[in-house]
C-alpha cells in the first residue's frame, strides 16, 4: 500500500470555516463566542499540522484525529478560558509555603477588597479637608497602635523608653520585603559603606542575595568576622567616617551551630549609638505575635526588635504577619521619612488591593482577634485537634489500593522563620499496592483540586495543619477515587 505523502495528509485537514462552521462547532460559538472558538480551531489546527509536518501522523493517525477535531477544539477552548491561576489544597504542613502563595488571607481582607477595590475609596484622598492625602495613613495609624503597646512580657516595654529612644514608630510599605531592604540601603547608605558580618550575607530562595541588593541600592558591602564567628570588635574595627549603617539579617532558611558566635543585639546597639551609627535588621518573617506562645522560640518579633531599640527594622506582610505580599519598614521617624521622600519608594509603593488586605489583618491584631488570620489559627490549632480530623478521614477511606494510618509528625512554620520552628502534629500517612509513593504524589496533584503533599520513607504524608477544615470533604472525595482506581 502507498503511504499518503505530507502535502496529501495536509489536504486531510478541513478549513477553520468548514470547522466553525459545523453543526457541534455553531452551538459552542452561540455559548462562548464565534472568535473564541476560531481561535481555538486555529490552535488545534496548528498543533496537528505541526504533528503532521514532524513526521508523527500516517494516514489512519490523521483521520482519526480529524474524526476527534470537534471533541479537542472545544477542550482546547475551556482549557484557554479557565483561570491558570487556582486554588489547592496545601496538604505539606509547611505552613507559610512561598510556592504555594505563603499566608492565606483573611475572610476580612478579602471583605476590605472587594468593597474599597469594586468601587472609588479614599486611598490618597482626605475626607474631611477635600484635600489630597497619603496612602501611608490608611495603615500607619494601626502600627502605631500594635508598635507602641508595651509588651506584656518581662519588662522589655521599658527597654524602649529607658534608652532614651522613646520615639514614635512610623512604618512604610513597599512591595516585598527585598524592595524594602533595597530602598532603606539605598535611602540610608548610598555611596557609604553598610557594614554586615559574613555569617548573615545570606541568599533567600528566589535569587534575593544580600550583597546583590546591596550592590544595587549603591551602597558598600563592608564584610566582618567569619562565616561562623563574628565578635563586636570586628564591627567597631571596620567602623570609618565612610560608614552609613549597621546591618543584622535574620538567617532565616538555614541555622549555624557549632563552633560560632554573634554579637548579642544590645551590643550592636549600644555600638551604633556609641558611634552615631544607625542598626537596621531585616528581620524577614518579623512576627508581630508572641511565638513562644505557641512553643517556638528564637524567631524575633518586630516589637523585640524595636523595643531593644534597633532603629529600622524591615520584613515581609506575607510571611508570619499573615497578610498581603508587602514588604514593611518601621522604626525611627526620621529616617523612615528619608525613604519616604526617595524617589526610589514611588516605583516600589503597594496599590489599593495591598493597602485593603494589610488594614484587615492588621485590624485582627489590633483586636486581639489572632484566630481571625487563617496563618496564625493554623499555627495555633492543636495536635488533638488536627488528629481528630485526620481520624475522620481514614476512617472514611472506603477498602481499596490504599492503605492509611494516623502518625505523629511535625508542621513546619515555613517563610523564612527559624528553620528549626517546628509544630507537633498528627498526619495520614499513605501506601498504595498499585503505585510508588512518588506515583500517588502525582496522583493526588492531578485530581482537582491539587493536592499538594510530601514523600517520607515511602510514604505520602498528608498534614492537615494547613488544610482548610471547609476542605477536608474535597480531600476525602480525592482519597475514595483514588482508592476505587
Ligand atoms: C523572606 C526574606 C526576604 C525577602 O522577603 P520577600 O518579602 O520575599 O521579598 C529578605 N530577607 C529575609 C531575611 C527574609 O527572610
Amino acid at each position: 500500500m502507498k503511504t499518503a505523502s505530507k502535502p496529501e495528509l495536509f489536504r486531510k485537514l478541513p478549513s477553520v470555516d468548514e470547522l466553525t462552521h459545523g453543526t457541534a462547532l455553531i452551538q459552542l460559538s452561540s455559548q462562548e463566542g464565534e472568535v473564541a472558538v476560531t481561535d481555538a480551531a486555529r490552535a488545534v489546527l496548528a498543533r496537528l499540522r505541526e504533528e503532521i509536518a514532524a513526521g508523527r501522523f500516517d494516514e489512519a493517525g490523521v483521520n482519526l484525529a480529524v474524526s476527534g477535531l470537534d471533541r479537542a477544539i472545544e477542550r482546547q477552548l475551556r482549557e484557554s478560558l479557565t483561570y491558570s491561576l487556582r486554588p489547592v489544597i496545601n496538604a505539606t504542613g509547611v505552613i507559610l509555603h512561598t510556592n504555594l502563595g505563603r499566608a492565606p488571607l483573611a475572610p476580612t481582607a478579602l471583605d476590605h477588597i472587594r468593597e474599597t477595590a469594586a468601587h472609588y475609596s479614599n486611598l490618597e484622598f482626605d475626607v474631611n479637608t477635600g484635600e489630597r492625602g497619603k496612602r501611608d495613613v490608611h495603615v500607619d495609624r494601626l502600627f502605631q497602635k500594635l508598635l507602641s503597646e508595651p509588651l506584656n512580657r518581662g519588662g522589655a516595654g521599658l527597654a524602649r523608653a529607658n534608652s532614651g529612644s522613646a520615639q514614635q514608630v512610623f512604618t512604610i510599605v513597599v512591595n516585598n520585603n527585598a524592595a524594602a531592604v533595597l530602598l532603606a540601603l539605598n535611602s540610608l547608605a548610598e555611596g557609604g559603606e553598610v557594614i554586615v558580618s559574613r555569617g548573615e550575607l545570606v541568599e533567600i530562595g528566589g535569587s534575593f542575595r544580600i550583597p546583590d541588593v546591596m550592590m544595587k541600592s549603591n551602597a558598600i558591602l563592608r564584610e566582618v568576622g567569619t562565616t561562623n564567628r563574628t565578635r563586636i570588635a570586628d564591627y567597631e574595627k571596620a567602623i570609618t567616617e565612610k560608614t552609613r549603617l549597621l546591618l543584622r539579617v535574620h538567617r532565616s532558611n538555614f541555622e549555624i551551630t557549632g563552633f560560632t558566635e554573634q554579637p548579642k543585639l544590645e551590643q550592636l546597639i549600644e555600638l551604633g549609638k556609641k558611634h552615631d551609627v544607625p542598626l537596621m535588621e531585616d528581620l524577614g518573617s518579623g512576627a508581630l505575635f508572641d511565638l513562644r506562645s505557641i512553643g517556638v522560640s528564637g524567631e524575633p518579633g518586630v516589637l523585640d526588635s524595636l523595643n531593644a531599640g534597633v532603629d529600622v527594622v524591615t520584613y515581609s506582610g506575607d510571611k508570619l504577619l499573615g497578610g498581603p505580599q508587602a514588604g514593611l519598614i518601621s522604626g525611627r521617624h526620621d529616617l523612615v521619612q528619608r525613604m519616604r521622600s526617595n524617589s526610589l519608594f514611588r516605583a516600589l509603593r503597594v496599590d489599593k488591593l495591598t493597602y485593603a488586605a494589610l488594614e484587615a489583618t492588621l485590624l485582627a491584631y489590633v483586636k486581639h482577634d489572632h484566630d481571625g488570620i487563617p496563618t496564625l489559627r493554623m499555627m495555633r490549632t492543636p495536635k488533638d485537634e488536627i488528629g481528630k480530623r485526620a481520624e475522620t478521614i481514614a476512617k472514611t477511606i472506603p477498602q481499596g489500593d490504599l492503605s492509611v494510618e494516623v502518625i505523629d509528625a511535625e508542621s513546619v512554620i515555613g517563610g523564612g522563620s527559624a528553620p528549626s520552628a517546628t509544630l507537633p502534629t498528627r498526619a495520614l500517612a499513605l501506601t498504595s499496592n498499585k503505585r510508588t509513593a512518588d506515583q500517588l504524589a502525582t496522583r493526588l496533584r492531578q485530581s482537582n483540586p491539587p493536592v499538594i503533599a510530601r514523600v517520607e520513607d515511602g510514604r505520602v504524608i498528608l498534614d492537615l495543619r494547613t488544610v482548610f477544615p471547609e476542605q477536608d470533604e474535597a480531600l476525602q472525595h480525592t482519597l475514595a477515587e483514588i482508592t476505587a482506581e
